[in-house]
């Protein structure tokens, strides 16, 4: 798992309490204060611990019986091998297009799994990829999905925007969960975009592109 913030916090939970066994919580910020409202993994005496390691702390008291490991780095493309060589699944709840790329890239080129969420102001997406089963976020920039394809939340994120990350990271887990049980088969695999303005949930498959230079 790539962060362990507002998207993080959820998905980390509901993994561990489903009895994920071995969860690695990448993170290099500190708790702040600021943050609380929707880090749920977080708590006020937590106040400049390291995330992966405030996370970690709250997981293993979740569930005792798996291996929960805090590493406190920042993912980017010069570790990303490395850092990935041992999943069965990427999560992406960095809520970030430049890591989501770095991700995406990495993922096809070791033929791991991924689902990566985002989340802005009126919207939200969690996007899922396994290898061989569907198209990846290069091809589904090409099919009219940028990386950014949410619109850009605030610097200082309001409370009210943390019931929405709350939402998305639920659904980030719901996908990661299908997707580590069922693989090629996920029902969840590729798009599903959650909408507050046009309100509703709207899932769109992808077909890989032939010519597409990371997963074709
Ligand atoms: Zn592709």
């Amino acid at each position: 798992m790539i962060g362990a913030g507002a998207l993080g916090s959820p998905v980390a939970a509901y993994l561990a309490g489903a009895g994920v066994g071995r969860l690695g919580i990448l993170d290099d910020a500190t708790v702040s204060a600021k943050d609380l409202h929707r880090q749920h993994l977080h708590f006020a005496p937590d106040h400049g611990v390291p995330k992966a390691h405030s996370a970690a702390a709250k997981l293993t008291y979740l569930n005792p019986e798996i291996v929960v490991e805090p590493y406190n780095v920042r993912f980017g493309a010069d570790n990303a091998e490395g850092l990935l060589l041992d999943a069965d699944l990427v999560i992406d709840c960095s809520n970030d297009p430049a890591t989501e790329e770095i991700v995406n890239r990495s993922c096809c080129a070791a033929g791991r799994s991924f689902v990566a969420a985002a989340y802005g102001q009126r919207s939200g997406r969690v996007f899922s990829f396994v290898p061989g089963a569907g198209g990846c976020r290069v091809c589904a920039g090409q099919a009219g999905h940028g990386f950014t394809d949410v619109e850009d939340a605030p610097p200082d994120q309001p409370t009210w925007l943390g019931p929405l990350a709350g939402t998305v990271g639920s659904l980030q887990a719901l996908v990661a969960l299908d997707v580590l049980a069922h693989g090629r088969d996920s029902a969840w695999r590729g798009w599903t975009r959650i909408d507050l303005v046009e309100p509703g949930l709207y899932r769109q498959r992808l077909q890989p592109r032939s010519d597409c230079p990371y997963c074709g």
